[in-house]
């Protein structure tokens, strides 16, 4: 399975950063060792002193594909769940600088920290799926996916030009305002919004 991610995806975390807001997704991608499954710690990586959390939506891929037209878009997944893409925010600065590539910064073991999946069928509606991660109790992001710059649809079609997506491959969709450091001791909840209220389905603590 691969590990898709979307970078800068909602206009106003392109903005918290001093990113301009792009025109086609930026596409980076995260290897399987790298999943982090619900519940597990996160042990805070030595090469870096500033470790980010950056909570997203996730979708997981439900049947094979390439060259997927938008009308049929939809049709690929049916499954969405919370993820943290962990980032080492000052090496991904330095790479950045150096005009590098970020997975040093971006895919290194346990920077995909995911939880269970719910059935689309769960959300109110699948166009404006609201989420928030709390860490130490405190709500740090507050997202909705009707904000971002890209739709799941036009990010399927876009990247299925380029890779063939397989039945569970994941999607890391962006994410939106209020990232910011974690440190050792730390605890992130993450919930989505469903048709009965806020599931709470990620828990991840630094250690
Ligand atoms: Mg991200």
């Amino acid at each position: 399975m691969k590990i898709i991610c979307i970078g800068r995806n909602y206009a106003d975390h392109a903005k918290e950063l001093n990113n301009p807001v792009p025109e086609r997704p930026i596409i980076f991608m995260k290897p399987p060792t790298a999943l982090l499954v619900n519940d597990k710690p996160l042990y805070y990586p030595e090469f870096t002193k500033d470790l980010h959390y950056e909570a997203e939506i996730v979708l997981k891929i439900a049947r094979n594909g390439r060259h997927i037209q938008p009308e049929f878009a939809a049709e690929y997944y049916d499954e969405v769940a919370l993820g943290i893409d962990f980032t080492a925010r000052d090496l991904q600065a330095e790479l950045k600088g150096k005009g590098q590539p970020w997975e040093l910064a971006k895919a290194f073991d346990g920077s995909a920290a995911i939880s269970p999946f719910i059935p689309v069928s769960e959300l109110p509606d699948p166009d404006a799926i609201e989420f928030r991660l709390a860490k130490n109790g405190e709500t740090v992001q507050h997202g909705n996916t009707r904000d971002v710059i890209f739709s799941f649809n036009d990010i399927i079609v876009f990247v299925s030009q380029f890779f063939k997506l397989q039945m569970g491959d994941y999607i890391y969709t962006g994410t939106p305002a209020g990232v910011g450091p974690v440190k050792i001791g730390d605890t992130l909840k993450g919930e989505i919004f469903t048709k009965t209220g806020p599931k709470p389905l990620l828990t991840c603590e630094i250690k």
